[in-house]
This record gives C-alpha cells, structure tokens and sequence, in this order.
C-alpha cells in the first residue's frame, strides 16, 4: 500500500510524449499546442489610427494653424493620401493607415467641420494621440503563443490574425474506459432491482471529453477468460487502459491477476486513501499505462480526477520541472474529524467569498456508492493522513469536478 504522495509521483514518472500532429485552427480548441506561433508581420501591421476623425501635422499645430482644410477621407483598409501643406489635414476613420506626412489624430468630438475646413476646438492635443504605432505591440517573427500552452479561444484569435490556419497540437493517448461487473447493465435496459446501470463508464467518458479526448467504451463480464482476452487485445490498440471495478477482495476481481499475466507491471496496488483505497496502477513493456479503479462510483470518479488528469495535463504540456495542475487552496467552512490512516478525500461544496477567498463546505454523502452526492458538491477537498482533526479556516488542496464561479 502506497500513500497519496507516492501514488502521484509513481504516476507522473510515467508521463508520455505522443508526439504531435496538424489540427485546422478551428477545430484545435481544448488541444495543447506543440510549436512556438510566431507574427507573421508587426502587430499592427502600420500607423493605426484609434479614433474616428481629423490627422494632422503636429509641427502645424505648434505654430498655431487650428483651421486645417480636409484634403481626403480614409477608410480602414484603404492606401493612406499624404497631405502637402502643413493646413492641410484628412479625415479618417477608426482602423485606418496614418499617411506618412501626419502624426496626429483628433477625434471629431474636438473638430467643427464647415465646407470643407476642420477647426479644432480644444488645445488639449499631444504629438502622437490616438495612434497605435507599427509593431507597438509585436514585432514581425517575435513568438505571440509559446508551445506547451492550451489552446483558447484568444490563442485562436491570434492564430487567425497571423495567419496560422493549420497548428500544430499535440497528439492524445488513445485511450478505453472499461466497466466490469455482472451486475452491471447498459442504459438503455431496464435494470432487475439486482442490478445497476453501467454509470461509471459514461461519467469518466464525459471528463475525458472535456479534455477533448475521445475514449472507447468496453464492457467486460466478470470472467478470467473473457477479461483476459479483452485486456489482450485492448493492450494493443490503446495507449491507456481506464478501468473500474473489479480490483477489491472480492470473489470475481480477476483484474488485478489477469492485468500480471498479461505483463503489465503492478507500480502499485492499494492507496491509502478514502475513497479509492483498492486502485491498481501498472505499466506494459510496450507502454500502455492502466489505471485501475474502483467500481464504487465516487472512488472511481475520485482517482480520475486526482490521479488520471494531472498524469495528462503533463503528459500533454511537457513543461520540465513543472507543476500541475497549478494547485487550488480552499479554506474549510467548518471543523471536520477523520481519524483512520488514510488521506480523506471529503467531497465539499465551493464558494468563492467577497473577499475572493475560497470557502469549502463538506457534504458528506453516504460513502463511496452515493454517486448522488456528486450533484450537490463542486470538489474533493484533500485532507492529508498526517491528521485526524481539520479546523474551520485550515486551508487544503481541492480538486474540482465542476466549474468553480
Ligand atoms: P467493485 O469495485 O467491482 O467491487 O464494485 C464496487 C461497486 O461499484 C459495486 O457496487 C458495483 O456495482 C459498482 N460499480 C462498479 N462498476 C460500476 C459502473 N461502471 N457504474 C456504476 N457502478 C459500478
Ligand atoms: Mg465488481
């Protein structure tokens, strides 16, 4: 039996590079990106004007011109019109190029226009107001989104204002959630009162979504025979193996035995935490990683959380030396007792107070099978098993399964 701390770090030495591939920028939200996305000019590409009005020569404004005749009008996108004279001004619009021969923009709020002539209406006017100044904000092949980063939708904007309409994003593990059990059924079945529905596979598939992997779903009696086969043939076609059920003292747990015949290494069995104590961890020589699961819907979900996604999130971003995910503190709400030796994993409901502080109140469920108690809490707070009594305002790590605000 291995503690919390040990389980992570013998999991995340497993972490995988799957290598990289192209994604049309529209379809690579959620992915992490895998190459440096660079300006493919400066940013902004010229003078750009920021307000709608008059661009004068600041020089004319220093030697007291305030009438200015409007010699052209330009719009954004159009090839700017220099002007000639120093009275001379155009008018232009918000987005525009500033011609080469003004350096000055003043909005129309501070201009009376009459045919033709712009007069200005205040002194209030600095050199260079309302520009924004060529590669202000980026210089040509200066790198605007590091590789390594998850791709947003303010990364895709960039992407399309460089140009960038094929990334290169990082590959996902192929991955299968098995259930076991006999007792289990499929949804759409009428279940006899014996017997429940297969929910486990379904929750853990929607995590993976939303980390935009795509799992296979599986299903495998509690039979040697067959489990053996399955597994067989699952450790050559995935790159990870998510299980649920089938690894306590029970009778028919056969996975445990079958996953070592089959050559998956055993890294650990058994947790000393709660919930989740019974989880299996082991590695194929070819590679494949299976993370065995309890079947109790709460344990299950627990680990995936816990153990499952901080293994992809370094898997995927492959930041030497780094951390993740960046950690969580939430300050609990009131006193709680947990005296086994075990880290205690209490499902909590999260606030976020006035002061921004995260407040965590426990809601204790009925054990491991109420997979109810999910709906009405928001994370697992992680009480270490150094500990039995855990004060009001102590802070602990969370872990989330549900948007925070
Ligand atoms: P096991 O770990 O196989 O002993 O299962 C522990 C408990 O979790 C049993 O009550 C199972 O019925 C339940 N269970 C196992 N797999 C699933 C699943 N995929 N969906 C819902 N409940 C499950
Ligand atoms: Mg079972």
């Amino acid at each position: 039996m291995v503690t919390v701390a040990e389980a992570e770090q013998i999991i995340l030495s497993e972490v995988k590079d799957y290598g990289s591939e192209p994604v049309p920028f529209e379809q690579a939200l959620g992915r992490i990106l895998a190459e440096d996305i660079r300006a493919d000019r400066d940013l902004p590409p010229c003078n750009r004007v920021t307000m709608d009005g008059i661009a004068i020569s600041y020089a004319a404004f220093e030697t007291d011109v305030r009438s200015f005749s409007i010699i052209a009008t330009i719009a954004a996108g159009s090839k700017p019109t220099d002007i000639q004279e120093p009275n001379e001004c155009v008018e232009i619009m918000t987005g525009a190029a500033l011609p080469g021969t003004t350096d000055t923009v003043i909005r129309y709020e501070d201009v009376e226009i009459n045919d033709g002539i712009a007069k200005l209406l205040t002194e209030n006017i600095k050199k260079g107001q309302n520009i924004h100044t060529k590669g202000r904000d980026r210089k040509q092949s200066d790198v605007v989104a590091a590789a390594n980063q998850l791709v947003t939708p303010a990364l895709i904007s960039m992407a399309a204002s460089v140009g960038k309409s094929v990334l290169q994003v990082k590959k996902l593990p192929r991955v299968v959630i098995i259930s076991t059990g006999d007792e289990l059924v499929d949804v759409p079945e009428t279940p006899t009162p014996y017997q429940v529905r297969r929910s486990n596979s379904y929750a853990m598939k929607s995590v993976l979504q939303l980390c935009s992997l795509q799992p296979d779903l599986l299903h495998i009696p509690d039979e040697p025979t067959a489990t053996k086969t399955e597994l067989e043939k699952c450790l050559e076609k995935y790159d990870v193996i998510i299980m649920s059920g089938g690894i306590s003292m029970g009778k028919f747990d056969y996975v445990p035995q079958v996953l070592e015949e089959l050559k998956v290494k055993r890294l650990f069995h058994k947790v000393k935490q709660r919930p989740g104590k019974p989880f299996w961890f082991g590695a194929h020589e070819n590679g494949v990683l299976v993370f065995a699961f309890p079947g109790n819907p709460v344990s299950a979900f627990m680990c995936l959380h816990r153990y499952f996604l901080p293994w992809l999130e370094m898997s995927l971003k492959q930041i030497p030396n780094s951390r993740f995910p960046i950690p969580i503190f939430a300050m609990l709400n009131e006193d709680v007792m947990f005296a086994p030796e075990l880290t205690y994993f209490a499902q909590v409901k999260l606030k976020l107070c006035k002061q921004g502080h995260l407040h965590a109140t426990p809601i204790e469920g009925h054990g491991s099978g109420d997979f109810a108690n999910l709906l009405d809490t928001d994370a697992f707070i992680e009480l270490p098993m150094e500990k039995s009594n855990f004060k009001k305002d102590e802070l602990y790590r969370v872990w989330p399964f549900k948007q925070i605000i």
